[in-house]
């Protein structure tokens, strides 16, 4: 066992032996997490959106009704504006504070959204932290920061890749990645499935 995994094992044992968790209830979360809550429901709402224009209006215009139509309501899911990509503006998302991040939608943060460099450089210089994630955007493309809170949380809906004009929703499903809607990269071309 890692450190960390001693310390997490003590705690909950002494947590549960004091009757304040219950352990079948821990494991039940965790196996939610792990196979239920992650980027594959985020992905479902842009693929939804990307094929069928009246969920893109509802989701434009109410997003948290759009996402939680479909089931995803889970904690730190609340409220949940979508932010959309296109040729002028690109939309990244931060919690400069902490790690406040969509669980509904994207499962848990990756390690580096949590870490103070990231927290601050990208709103400092977002152009030069988007790059050392290999995205270059052209210079006339606006880069928006969102910095989330405790109320509300932010989606970054990527655009749709060219040459995918006749794909289904379930295929496209599979080029939006978790960190796509970050807006730390763009939606996988086509080509990166094959
Ligand atoms: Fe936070």
């Amino acid at each position: 066992m890692s450190d960390i995994e001693a310390r997490v094992r003590s705690l909950e044992s002494i947590l549960s032996e004091k009757g304040y968790i219950d352990s079948v209830a821990v494991d039940q979360i965790v196996e939610m997490y792990q196979t239920k809550i992650g980027p594959q429901n985020g992905a479902h709402v842009i693929s939804k959106a990307w094929t069928e224009p009246d969920f893109m209006d509802w989701l434009k215009n109410d997003s948290t009704a759009a996402i939680h139509s479909l089931g995803y309501t889970s904690r730190q899911g609340e409220h949940i504006d979508a932010v959309f990509n296109s040729a002028d503006v690109h939309h990244v998302v931060v919690c400069t504070l902490c790690s406040c991040y969509p669980w509904s939608v994207l499962g848990l943060p990756p390690t580096w959204y949590k870490s103070p460099p990231y927290r601050s450089r990208v709103v400092m210089e977002p152009r030069a932290v988007l790059a050392e994630f290999g995205l270059s955007l052209p210079t006339k493309t606006r880069i928006e920061v969102h910095d989330s809170t405790s109320e509300v949380r932010y989606l970054v809906v990527p655009e749709r890749p060219a040459g995918t004009e006749d794909w289904s929703q379930e295929r496209l499903a599979k080029l939006v990645t978790r960190n796509a809607m970050i807006g730390t990269e763009l939606a996988l071309s086509p080509g990166a499935l094959s």
